[in-house]
């Protein structure tokens, strides 16, 4: 087993649409950035690229890549999973916790869950919680997320020769 940690932060823009955790949230500012903004997501990868020793987000989606520019974090996380199994991985348990003020995760979290573990292709479990009016989360500036991924060994090597063309 080999474990990863990812985390994110991005700042919430008036009037951009919210992703998070894989979710669309009408009626909530969501965050800027090149993809969706979706920190969950974002964090989820980072995880699980840390655990197989495959780089992080910034070198895999590439924030001058126009193939990512606005691309879903369950987009992200799908692709993040295709690069697992062709280095012979699968998803043990991946977890992320939202720390921010809105929206509120709790409220959707059978719903990301879902999502996020199809995405990934396995069991996500989501969470959120408040800074207290603390540091930017807590005035409302920004959306942060901490993960964790479990990777376990893939019962099936990976089929020969490595994709070379994203899966999406
Ligand atoms: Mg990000």
């Amino acid at each position: 087993m080999r474990v990863g940690i990812g985390t994110d932060v991005h700042p919430v823009r008036s009037g951009r649409e919210c992703w998070l955790a894989g979710l669309y949230w009408p009626d909530v500012d969501g965050c800027s950035g090149h993809s969706d903004g979706d920190v969950a997501a974002h964090a989820l990868c980072d995880a699980a690229l840390s655990a197989a020793g495959l780089g992080d987000l910034g070198e895999v989606f590439g924030s001058g890549d126009p193939l990512w520019a606005g691309a879903h974090g369950a987009d992200l996380l799908t692709e993040v999973r295709a690069r697992l199994a062709d280095a012979g991985w699968v998803l043990g348990n991946a977890t992320v916790q939202v720390i921010g003020n809105a929206p509120r995760i709790g409220t959707r979290r059978a719903e990301a869950q879902q999502v996020l573990s199809a995405a990934l292709g396995g069991p996500v479990t989501v969470s959120g919680t408040t800074t207290d009016g603390l540091g930017l989360t807590g005035r409302g500036e920004g959306v942060a997320a901490v993960a964790t991924v479990a990777l376990d060994v893939a019962e099936q090597p990976p089929a020969a020769g490595r994709r070379d063309v994203p899966s999406i």
